[in-house]
């Protein structure tokens, strides 16, 4: 479903990617883990098509993004949902509205057909009936859920996460890890997920991929990253400074 080909990113002659290689299988849940700083947000915004590579090569099913047209990139990137790391809501706007935003810019649906999908989503993510709230009343693990009903909202095949859990509490960041398992059960979507958060990744990853200033270490099934023999990967999986 994606793959990357020897990315290379810099930022102001800083290389923040090295040579990155990349494939996620479709229906595959991906998660990327690594220290602060080392890229991971970065790959992501590359992914959905956000930033443009310095060198190689970002496939989205068939089609490479940068050999496409704007309007081409347009409508690959409405295949992908995005669950922002701050959450990313649009203060002056209800839940509802931020939740339909993708829909009335992207689709020809009629105002009683996306209210119809907003409750169905927001029901989805356990906030049923909080169309008419502004996000200034909601706590931190509600506006990642508004923000997944969002990214939820157009159907997307895949979805991209930005450290979905950060912030939240343990109770609270077990809720959303469960969503975006039972999303992905439902859905039968793609989805990549930044987090730094061992038990999420452990207990939603099909594969996790350890990204160390801008390369990627290691990738490999849940097990095989427990096990790693990297020193790495054993330092940063346990929580000591790497
Ligand atoms: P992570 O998400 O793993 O914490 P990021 O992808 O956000 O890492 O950042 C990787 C590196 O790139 C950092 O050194 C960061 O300061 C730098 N960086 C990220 N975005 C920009 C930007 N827009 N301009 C300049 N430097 C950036
Ligand atoms: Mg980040």
């Amino acid at each position: 479903m994606i793959k990357l080909v020897n990315v290379n990113m810099t930022f102001h002659g800083k290389q923040v990617l090295e040579n990155i290689n990349l494939e996620i299988a479709r229906g595959e849940t991906m998660v990327i883990i690594g220290p602060s700083g080392s890229g991971k947000s970065t790959l992501l915004r590359l992914i959905i098509g956000l930033l443009k590579p310095d060198s190689g090569e970002i496939w989205v099913d068939d089609k490479e993004l940068f050999r496409l047209s704007e309007d081409e990139i347009n409508a690959v990137r409405l295949k992908m949902g995005m669950v922002f790391q701050y959450s990313a809501l649009f203060d002056s706007m209800t839940v509802g509205e931020n939740v339909a935003f993708g829909l009335r810019q992207h689709t020809k649906m009629t105002d009683e057909e996306i209210a119809a999908v907003v409750r169905r989503k927001l029901r989805i993510v356990g906030l049923r009936g909080q169309e008419n709230t502004m996000p200034n009343e909601l706590s931190g693990g509600m506006k990642k859920r508004v923000s997944l009903a969002r990214a939820i909202a157009i159907n997307p095949e895949v979805i991209l996460y930005d450290e979905p859990t950060a912030g939240l509490d343990p109770i609270m960041s077990g809720k959303i890890d469960r969503l975006i398992a039972g999303t992905q059960r439902r859905m039968n979507v793609t989805s990549i997920v930044v987090t730094h958060h061992m038990p999420s990744a452990f207990n939603i990853a099909d594969r996790i991929a350890m990204i160390y200033n801008g390369r990627i270490v290691e990738t490999g099934t849940v097990d095989e990253i427990r096990h790693s023999e990297n020193p790495l990967v054993q330092h940063f999986i346990q929580g000591q400074k790497i």
